[in-house]
């Protein structure tokens, strides 16, 4: 099964990707985290991408979907992927297609997690991750039990440095620009399911698992 949530900069792709390949057993791909490790990790991938993030704006199309066929190779995907930040531009997911179709393998379902620009705006200044388990919190809607620390693993809790107001401005352009036509090219492949992402993260997780027709 290969799944994608589609969604712009916190929308809860991220926390609701956790939920949803862990219920369904699947493998989380993020490409935000693949890029993040990348330039704590110092590779030559990591320096061109931090330049990337720090701005706001979307890495090459090649470099991306290269990275993702790459991770996507390993044998642990066999079973099925919930994609977590990719494709992001036309260009990535018609290569995520094709590169599917040569195995035989297509995107089953893409669900789309609908949040409110307000809502975002509110969601993405106050969020912080666990530097170790990339888990998410947030200041008032979802503090950590001891601030600063992770609940699930005791990491350090960093506020990332693309979740600044003038970057996130910058996300939410791109985002509607570039990642929002997709709603309609997987709704035309009579792929896209249309989630409510307001809420608490359970209360989405119920309706993301709903709408995939309560799978497992
Ligand atoms: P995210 O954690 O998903 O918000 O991604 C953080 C940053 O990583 C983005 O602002 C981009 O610079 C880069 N990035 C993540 N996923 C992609 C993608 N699919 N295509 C291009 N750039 C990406």
């Amino acid at each position: 099964m290969y799944i994608i949530l589609l969604g712009a900069p916190g929308a809860g792709k991220g926390t609701q990707a956790a939920i949803a390949a862990q219920k369904l057993k699947l493998v989380h791909i993020a490409t935000g985290d693949l890029f993040r490790q990348a330039v704590e990790q110092g590779t030559e991938l990591g320096m061109e991408a931090k330049s990337y993030m720090e701005k706001g704006i979307l890495g090459p199309d090649e470099l991306t979907i290269r990275m993702v066929q790459e991770r996507i190779s390993v044998p642990d995907c066999e079973s099925g992927v919930v994609f977590d930040g990719f494709p992001r531009t036309l260009t990535q997911a018609e290569a995520l297609d094709g590169t599917l179709a040569k195995q035989n393998k297509a995107v089953d379902k893409v669900v789309y997690i609908m949040v409110s620009e307000e809502e975002l705006m509110k969601r993405l200044g106050g969020r912080w991750i666990c530097r170790n388990c990339q888990t998410p919190y947030h200041a008032t809607n979802l503090p950590p039990k001891i601030w600063g620390k992770c609940d699930l693993c005791g990491g350090e809790l960093y506020q990332r440095p693309d979740d600044t107001p003038e970057v996130i401005k910058q996300r939410l352009q791109v985002y509607f620009e570039q990642t929002a036509p997709l709603i309609d090219y997987y709704n035309h492949a009579g792929k896209l399911l249309e989630v409510n992402g307001e809420g608490d993260a359970d209360e989405v997780g119920k309706r993301i698992v709903t709408a995939l027709g309560g799978v497992r």
